[in-house]
């Protein structure tokens, strides 16, 4: 019998096999972010991997236990989850802090959110998405879009795409509306 085995990174740990059912999926997420080589169904020792098998999969499976008590036996909870193995994810890469997470930036727990619907939207996609959608500027000689085209307008409320261009229209039509709604 073997004193003792050094932990094979390559497959999840049965500690946390036992606490998250997602937890091969979310294993295999946590190596590509760590960074931890497997060849032939072995990890390749570094300083990653001394971190994961030493202070990160014990850290782990301790919060995914906690998690599990809290949640009673329950259906999991995907986020409270994703923000847990992201921590584990970031503090066991180089680096030396770790972003808090908020409103904006939660789309990084995406990586570690397994359900679709659940996954959080990235603002950045969110607006190009609604660009595509938005309509033209009101001013059809208006060139402030790309290569001096016709602009889209920048919320879905707004009528021009810029003051100047609301400006144009307005001296030209020869009437001035009162500027109670912001552009
Ligand atoms: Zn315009």
């Amino acid at each position: 019998m073997e004193v003792e085995t050094k932990l094979n990174l390559a497959a999840c740990p049965p500690e946390i096999l036992a606490v998250d059912a997602n937890a091969e999926t979310l294993w295999r997420v946590l190596l590509r972010k760590v960074g931890i080589t497997i060849s032939k169904g072995e990890h390749i020792e570094d300083r990653g991997a001394w971190i994961l098998r030493n202070l990160g999969v014990p850290d782990l499976a301790s919060r995914l236990g906690i998690q599990n008590q809290v949640e009673k036996g329950g259906p999991q909870d995907d986020v409270a989850r994703a923000v847990i193995w992201r921590h584990v994810c970031e503090a066991s890469s180089a680096g030396d802090s770790i972003a808090d997470i908020s409103e904006q930036n939660r789309y990084v727990l995406n990586a570690y959110i397994i359900p679709k619907d659940k996954k959080f939207s990235n603002p950045v996609d969110a607006l190009r998405q609604a660009s595509r959608t938005l309509p033209l500027c009101a001013n059809e000689k208006c060139p402030h879009g790309p290569d001096g085209t016709r602009a889209t307008v920048s919320s879905p409320r707004a009528k021009y795409c810029s003051k100047s261009c609301r400006n144009v229209v307005s001296r030209r039509d020869g009437f001035a509306k009162p500027k109670k709604l912001a552009a």
